[in-house]
């Protein structure tokens, strides 16, 4: 099998080439109708005409429920977004549904009203161009107001607003300026289309919603220029339709993308942004994970450890209790069970006071861990009681040890604070699967031998009931 291996170079060659294609192609994408108004414009009868009213109303009476629509969709994407640009895109649509509205209602006077049929198709355009363009100046930034906007003097507002456009372009329908403002007006929505296109290039807003805005707004200029070459009724006029339907349409499904989105123009992502940002999502949940991890492990651990004197206090002691005696049934190995209790140490506190009494508490189970075996486990049961479980421990051997610890204990001399102080301890041995199964019955039995080696004068090991 022939194996190609993929130089960076190379890799790298690809990807300018294939960026410089996806550029090609939008090029291209966006000057298709520039092709199409060519052929009809150079291959087409200008004089052929399709005159059908029934056909425009209908036409136009679904471009408004669109236009209806997608203007309700924008203000919401806006209300959850707060981007100005879409407050714009809103009005702009908004527009564009009440203004192109007349365009139809007037469709059966075109024989005898002209002017008053065609002119609020530029209007609208305009009206629309107009909005796109401020949204598009504002582009990237937050209206903070959106918050204290109520939407139903914001539709009433704008409704009102686009009913005045539309009473003035009437007017100037009758008017002698009719015709001029007919040919003004294209001009102008396809400058200020045209405006679009170049400020979404020169800010290279590239964001994949930006970029079919911006081959809308290019078909919309398009459109304009398919409208003034084309007289009412004639192929051109309504391939003119169709290319800002196009326009339109693309820039309406753009919008939805948005809603169902991030309810946001701006901040939808393309996909290999989402992949960057999942990626760098996993990277700070599996950071976040492993920083949990610790926090509780560490959590267990102080919940299994004596504050003061950092050996493990009842509960943590209990738990290693449990575990060692499941380990010595399981391997039939001995297992012993020791408590202690120091010998008059409410003396040491009244002499000494409760701080010092602490730090001899501290010092005492520092000496007690130095003579334990590591397998061995000290607890603080409470106060100044304590216990041991010592594994692979026969009594007799816990006797010893624990004998060793007493004289040890007996003849150390703690030394705190220029205070040297004694301390003797008594101590109380039981035997795993002898005095007792489980971890009560043991304890409760070494409790009780503790209580007879205090009994018996203290400073003393007891592991029988004949003591
Ligand atoms: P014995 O056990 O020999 O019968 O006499 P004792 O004086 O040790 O017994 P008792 O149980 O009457 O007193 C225990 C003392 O231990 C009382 C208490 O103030 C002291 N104690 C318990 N916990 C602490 C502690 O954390 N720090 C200090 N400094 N003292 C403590
Ligand atoms: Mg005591
Ligand atoms: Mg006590």
């Amino acid at each position: 099998m022939m194996r190609f291996s993929r130089s960076p170079e190379s890799e790298r060659f690809v990807r300018s080439l294939s960026k410089a294609y996806a550029v090609f192609l939008l090029l291209a994408l966006a000057a298709v109708p520039a092709f199409a108004i060519a052929y009809v414009h150079f291959f087409q009868d200008p004089t052929l005409h399709f005159e059908h009213h029934g056909f425009h109303e209908v036409a136009i009476g679904v471009s408004l429920l669109q236009g209806a629509l997608i203007a309700y969709v924008t203000f919401h994407c806006y209300l959850r977004s707060k981007e100005t640009f879409l407050y714009w895109l809103t009005l702009g649509f908004l527009g564009f549904t009440l203004v192109y509205g007349w365009h139809g209602v007037f469709t059966r006077l075109s024989d005898d009203h002209m002017m008053l049929f065609i002119l609020f198709g530029p209007a609208s355009r305009l009206v629309m161009a107009i909005c796109l363009l401020i949204g598009l100046l504002s582009y990237g930034r937050d209206d903070e107001s959106a918050l204290e906007l109520k939407p139903n003097s914001f539709w009433w507002a704008a409704i009102s607003v686009f009913v005045v456009i539309s009473i003035i372009v009437s007017l100037v329908a009758f008017s002698p300026w009719a015709i001029a403002s007919r040919w003004l007006m294209e001009l102008a929505a396809m400058g200020v289309m045209l405006s679009c296109a170049v400020i979404i290039v020169m800010r290279r807003i590239n964001s994949p919603l930006m970029t079919v805005y911006a081959i809308s707004v290019v078909f919309f200029a398009q459109s304009s220029i398919a409208f003034m070459l084309g007289t009412a009724w004639n192929h051109q006029w309504w391939l003119a339709h169709a290319i800002f339907a196009v326009g339109f349409m693309a820039l309406s499904y753009s919008v939805i993308q948005g809603f169902l989105t991030t309810g946001s123009f701006s901040k939808v992502y393309s996909q290999a942004e989402l992949f960057e940002q999942l990626r760098a999502e996993k990277e700070r949940a599996d950071d976040a994970l492993l920083k949990l991890r610790n926090a509780h492990e560490e959590l267990e651990v102080i919940a299994a450890t004596d504050s003061l004197t950092s050996c493990a206090n009842r509960r943590g002691f209990e738990n290693s209790a449990q575990i060692e005696m499941e380990r010595s049934k399981r391997s039939g190995a001995p297992l012993s069970f020791v408590t202690l209790d120091l010998d008059h140490f409410k003396q040491i506190n009244d002499q000494h006071g409760h701080t010092i009494g602490d730090q001899v508490l501290i010092a005492f189970v520092g000496l007690v861990k130095k003579s334990l075996r590591p397998s061995d486990i000290l607890g603080r049961i409470g106060g100044e009681e304590f216990a041991i479980i010592l594994p692979d421990a026969s009594l007799d051997d816990a006797v010893t040890m624990t004998e060793r610890l007493r004289q040890m204990i007996e003849f150390e001399l703690f030394t705190i604070e220029d205070r040297t102080i004694n301390l003797t301890v008594s101590f109380g041995v039981s035997q795993f699967g002898v005095d007792g199964d489980d971890y009560d019955a043991l304890y409760k039995v070494a409790d009780h031998r503790m209580y007879r080696a205090k009994e018996l004068g203290r400073n003393k090991v007891v592991s029988n009931e004949q003591s």
